[in-house]
């Protein structure tokens, strides 16, 4: 099974699924702005219940 995790964006939400953090993000362009989710609330922030 491959090492992905789910991350947030700080600044405007948006989810990410990969093996690392986007450094910019492409929705709001703010660096370094990712942190680690869990699978829980990467449903949750998607809208997924
Ligand atoms: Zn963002």
């Amino acid at each position: 099974m491959p090492d992905k995790k789910f991350f947030r964006c700080t600044v405007c939400n948006d989810i990410h699924y990969g093996s690392g953090g986007p450094e910019k993000c492409p929705t709001c362009q703010q660096v370094n702005k990712y942190i680690e989710i869990d699978i829980e609330e990467a449903k949750k922030a998607a809208g997924i219940e």
